[in-house]
């Protein structure tokens, strides 16, 4: 499994939200705390934030590399800063190569997205992506692009980026299932859900952090039951079950 983090809030460093912490993304990639599956998060990584003074689209920055081995990031990390950011450090699962393409987040148009898990299925999943996708990080050789494309299809059809997260865990439960732990932002809000693998949330006083496992020792993270969707907006943090 992979390691993932999302954050709404006020405008924050890059360095400040997944470098300085003691427990990191970055820490997390050598010596997660809380993984349940896999031992490092060494194969690759990606940040994605939004400036929307500049462009409603995201930018992303992704490498094969892991991330302790990029001092490009390191050096540019500080100097940018978002008040919306997903950030992911890469496990590969076995099948699919450590390659820059299959790192989250994925981002199309407005959306990143990331994926903590793995699907049983991926020929079965890949059947449900439409043939002629102009979606092209959803063909990307592993299950998380798959899991992109048919998020992407369901918020193109107006499913707000809840419903789409909770669409795709139905979708493929009924192909195979797995594990889905989904992370998503159009850059106002972020949607995640805890199927099969931890995910924490942290209300910050001007932020919400959600991320696979605890980036420092605070008290005041709460672990998300397994099964849930959590929804970050300007109103807040909302946890749900997953009706399944
Ligand atoms: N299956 C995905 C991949 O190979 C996610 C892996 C993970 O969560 N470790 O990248």
């Amino acid at each position: 499994m992979c390691r993932h983090l999302g954050y709404l809030g006020a405008p924050i460093s890059l360095a400040s939200l997944v470098m300085a912490p003691s427990h990191s993304l970055y820490e997390q990639s050598w010596a997660p705390r809380r993984q349940r599956h896999g031992t490092v998060n060494a194969d690759g990584f990606g940040v994605g934030w939004y400036v929307p003074s500049v462009r409603p689209e995201p930018a992303r920055y992704r490498r094969s590399v892991p991330i302790w081995n990029d001092p490009s990031f390191a050096s540019l990390a500080p100097t940018v800063s978002s008040g919306c950011v997903v950030a992911a450090v890469r496990s590969a699962t076995a099948g699919y190569p450590a390659d820059e393409s299959n790192a989250a987040p994925f981002t199309f148009g407005r959306w990143l997205f990331s994926h903590n898990g793995r699907v049983s299925d991926w020929s079965q999943v890949r059947k449900l992506l439409p043939v002629d996708t102009e979606v092209h990080e959803s063909l990307a050789p592993v299950d998380s692009a798959a899991l992109f494309g048919l998020a992407v299809s369901l918020w193109r059809a107006d499913a707000s980026l809840g419903d789409g997260l909770v669409g795709v865990v139905s979708a493929v439960l009924a192909a195979g299932g797995g594990r889905l732990n989904l992370l998503a932002s159009d850059g106002s809000s972020l949607a995640a859900t805890a199927c099969g693998d931890t995910l924490f949330a942290l209300t910050l006083a001007d932020g919400v952090v959600l991320a696979s496992e605890p980036y420092d020792d605070s008290p005041a993270w709460q672990e998300i039951p397994d099964n849930s969707l959590v929804e970050v907006d300007s109103a807040g943090l909302r946890v749900t079950s997953i009706a399944l």
